[in-house]
């Protein structure tokens, strides 16, 4: 089927995980990487063995792909994490799970994180009561994200919601899908951060 050959599907495969890119189906069994996971192309079977840099370029591409930025804006997030008083590591993985357009979809108002990119410029969300249509807006310790009232019964709002059971709230973010609300209760620690990824890697890739 279309979804088996498209491109984004094909970065799952490249990447050796499932990145989400796809919306409900991702938790189907169409999935193209739970049907073949392995990467695309004439050698996608073949053991090959991977030099230091090709490895650490991979853990950077995962992490970018999984939250659908360009290399522009992740370089962005690493220069603010390098700046940052934490763990260069944690502070970028804290900076890219605190963008309003991953908040809205881990909360369940979307399918995807680039269905939640398009609501949010298109002014379906609000922050702390106000309008907000920049989906790399980062939330803040305490910020209410909610639908804004005219968005509630859009059909893509309402169907990311029916399928929200089969995801995990991670436990920084509390939702309340009654409400088309949810409340940032603290900023997520390392462990609550669940993309299978080497920050150490990334941090390395850039420190080149
Ligand atoms: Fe395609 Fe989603 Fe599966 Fe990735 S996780 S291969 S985007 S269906």
């Amino acid at each position: 089927m279309s979804c088996v050959n498209s491109s984004v599907c094909k970065l799952c495969r490249r990447e050796n995980m499932k990145l989400f890119l796809k919306g409900d189906r991702c938790f189907t069994d169409k999935c193209a990487f739970e049907r073949r996971p392995y990467p695309p192309g004439q050698h996608g079977q073949s053991r090959l063995k991977f030099s230091e840099f090709a490895l650490q370029l991979r853990e950077k591409q995962k992490a970018k792909r999984y939250y659908g930025l360009s290399e522009k804006q992740f370089h962005k997030y690493f220069e603010m994490a390098d700046q940052s008083k934490e763990i260069t590591g944690n502070a970028l993985l804290k900076f890219l799970e605190l963008r309003l357009d991953n908040v809205v979809y881990t909360l369940g108002f979307a399918s995807s994180r680039r269905e939640a990119r398009q609501l949010i410029s298109h002014n379906h969300f609000l922050v702390n009561g106000k309008r907000v249509n920049i989906p790399s807006f980062i939330v803040n310790k305490g910020d209410v994200v909610e639908v804004s009232q005219s968005s509630k019964e859009m059909g893509k709002v309402q169907t990311a919601i029916q399928a929200v059971a089969r995801r995990t709230i991670p436990s920084w973010l509390e939702a309340n899908h009654a409400a088309f609300k949810g409340t940032v209760k603290d900023l997520p620690s390392r462990d609550e951060v669940t993309i299978p990824v080497e920050e150490s890697m990334i941090v390395e890739y850039y420190s080149r």
